[in-house]
């Protein structure tokens, strides 16, 4: 599991977050929902070790997951996939760090394709696919290192309701069939209620945790619990 340990962090003289003390547990979706500017994203990269917090603390408890090539990956809102490289290149892109062979590697990229329904556009540019693959595209990139964590932030925002409805199918499937554990930002709560085993609500600046919700119903029995998208059906 990972630990945030009683993180505070300022900016300058912007008090950005105040004691957050929270923990994700491994194999979950921990979600934080918040207003804009209340800290989400520089929490994620303090999770990431891309910045240390003023104050308090990240720590791995116990042993990470056993096989991960990378133990923290991120998936953002606008999928960085490289415009020159296939879909298949971009996702050898962060093996190639990993002296793996190039079986192994033609064995990962295989398998994340068929986790994402890509398989057949292995050869595609990004400029030749719609928004929510190059998406699901960023999400099989991530998977590929087997990451003990998976940090994702708003990764569906740039998306149509329509694709970030089945994104959010997409996700559940995949945490489904092999679950993972996540720290997944949005603003939108309809994601958090489909996607979080906890949901951690963030109050406006500076950044403090308002209240955690933990959902008992398994992810994929909540799309027909919601009475909005039953009606739609
Ligand atoms: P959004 O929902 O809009 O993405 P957020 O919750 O992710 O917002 P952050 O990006 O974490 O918010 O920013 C929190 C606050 O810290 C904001 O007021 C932002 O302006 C400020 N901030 C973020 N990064 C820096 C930085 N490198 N230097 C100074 N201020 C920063
Ligand atoms: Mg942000």
């Amino acid at each position: 599991d990972l630990l945030i340990d009683n993180v505070s962090h300022t900016y300058g003289s912007v008090e950005v977050l105040r004691d957050i003390s929270l923990e994700i547990p491994q194999g979950q979706i921990v979600c934080l929902i918040g207003p804009s500017g209340c800290g989400k994203s520089t929490l994620l990269r303090f999770l990431g070790g891309l910045e240390v917090p003023s104050r308090g603390a990240v720590l791995q408890v116990g042993t990470p997951a056993g096989d991960s090539l990378n133990p923290l990956t991120y998936v953002f809102q606008h999928f960085a996939l490289l415009p020159w490289r296939t879909v298949e290149g971009n996702i050898r892109l962060v093996l190639e760090d990993h002296r793996l062979g190039n079986a192994e590697m033609d064995q990962i990229v295989t398998d994340v394709l068929a986790r994402t329904r890509l398989s057949d556009f292995r050869t595609a540019l990004p400029k030749q696919l719609s928004g929510g693959m190059k998406q699901r595209v960023a999400i099989a990139r991530a998977l590929a290192v087997r990451p003990a964590v998976m940090l994702m932030d708003e990764p569906l925002s740039a998306l149509d309701s329509q694709t970030r409805e089945l994104l959010m199918d997409d996700l559940v499937s995949l945490w489904t069939r092999q679950p993972f554990t996540a720290v997944y930002v949005t603003h939108n709560l309809a994601e958090a209620v489909r996607l979080g085993h906890r949901i951690v609500v963030l109050s406006r600046r500076p950044g403090r945790i308002r209240e955690i919700v933990e959902i008992d119903v398994p992810l994929d029995q909540r799309a027909l619990a919601n009475p909005e998208l039953e009606a739609r059906q």
